[in-house]
């Protein structure tokens, strides 16, 4: 363009007159961008700004991130497509999940696992990956610096060793990607001798842009102390809750600091622990919380700035739903009105919230206190009081 206009100078006159129009424009943007900012991804409800660490907004970024958290019940099993068209999976689900992980990942695309980790030894975590490891061609592998001697970890070792790849030691500090908008560090373990295995779990946070993801394994409060005394920021739009949602995890003072929009709970409905911990959901409140048991699968995409959702499952109650099987629910946007501030509660007295929603016959129903599902925070119905509960047709139920 800049050649063609030294070739014509007739044309600097109207350049000079885009080039104001531009300036023009520019100072408009500014204000367009105070706007967005308090609409935007990074302000909470109460339109307080947040930190930011992105580069200044208005920047176009090129590629998108897409964050998978697969439905493998009781485990944990995330796909990461960073906007490079690098793949990053952090952890593999349980032994009987590796089958359908490499299903997954081959249907989204992948055929190079570039960063692959294993957050912690545990079989939840770790009890796929042989068979993704066979599966596909893997890059670079993280692991804490931890052993035990069950089979599934000596499978994985097995697998890695097959491979020909070596094990590069996951601990704070250590920058997994470092390039500008674009960055994957690990938080943690910061220390190196833990009594509870969970705490040496590998914590990595992924920034693309302004937005950012903390994926926190199954870290515990000490870990989570340790993080917060280091200085780090822990600041990120979605956290993937410690520890399948118990409530040894995700201490008020780290969700005060990392101070998610979204939150994502891996967990197997029914699961022998009682996860999530309703001390854990009540500290969530006011988050926008998925469950893969609940949600299936959950996917975020993200282009650096705003935040779309979708869930695997069908959830005939949630606003959007087109009731086809396997459809995805409808995107939220992060700048819109938060779902919760939608919500409706139903005050059962005191005691606490009462969620009201459509169970998988179809039926309407709300929980009361004994159900494990009780305190649960979703972007479904909710009600003011138990009438209007049944007003509209819901019954109550125990379980
Ligand atoms: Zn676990």
């Amino acid at each position: 363009m800049y050649k063609k206009s030294n070739r014509k100078k007739g044309l600097w006159p109207v350049l000079i007159v885009c080039a104001i129009l531009l300036l023009f424009a520019a100072g408009c943007s500014s204000d367009t961008k105070s706007t967005d900012f308090l609409s935007g991804p990074e302000t909470n409800n109460s339109g307080f700004e947040r930190t930011t660490e992105g580069q200044p907004s208005g920047e176009v970024l090129s590629g998108q991130l897409k964050v998978h958290f697969l439905d493998v019940g009781q485990a944990d099993s995330i796909l990461v497509q960073l906007p490079n068209n690098q793949n990053m999976l952090i952890d593999a689900g349980d032994n009987d999940d590796g089958d359908t992980i490499v299903d997954y990942l081959t249907g989204a695309g992948v055929e190079k696992i570039d960063y692959l980790v294993g957050t912690h030894p545990h079989a939840d975590h770790i009890g796929g990956m042989d068979t993704v490891i066979k599966n596909f061609t893997i890059g670079r592998v993280y692991m804490p610096r931890v052993t035990t001697t069950t089979k599934t970890f000596e499978d994985v070792l097995a697998a890695i060793e097959y491979k020909g790849l070596n094990i590069n030691t996951a601990k704070a500090g250590l920058k997994i990607i470092d390039d500008g908008n674009l960055q994957a560090l690990i938080l943690a373990p910061l220390g190196t001798e833990y009594e509870e295995m969970n705490n040496y779990s590998a914590v990595i946070k992924v920034t693309w842009g302004e937005v950012s993801f903390l994926f926190t394994g199954d870290a515990e409060e000490q870990s989570e102390r340790e993080m917060l005394a280091s200085g780090v920021s822990l600041q990120a739009n979605v956290l993937k809750v410690g520890h399948h949602g118990s409530h040894s995890s995700t201490s008020a003072a780290f969700l005060q600091s990392v101070e998610p929009q979204y939150a994502v709970i891996c967990v197997g409905a029914g699961n022998d622990y009682g996860h999530p911990h309703r001390e854990t959901m009540a500290r969530l409140q006011g988050v926008n919380v998925f469950r893969t048991d609940l949600d299936g699968t959950v996917v975020f995409v993200t282009d650096g700035r705003e935040i779309n959702v979708t869930t695997g499952k069908n959830k005939p109650g949630a606003p959007g739903q087109t009731g086809e099987p396997g459809a995805a629910a409808e995107p939220i946007k992060s700048g819109a009105v938060a779902p919760n501030n939608e919500r409706v509660y139903v005050d059962d007295g005191g005691r606490g919230l009462i969620k009201g929603n459509i169970n998988s016959k179809g039926e309407k129903i709300y929980h009361m206190p004994d159900s494990p599902y009780y305190d649960s925070v979703k972007p479904e119905r909710w009600f003011k009081t138990e009438k209007e509960a049944l007003a509209a047709g819901f019954r109550p139920v125990k379980g």
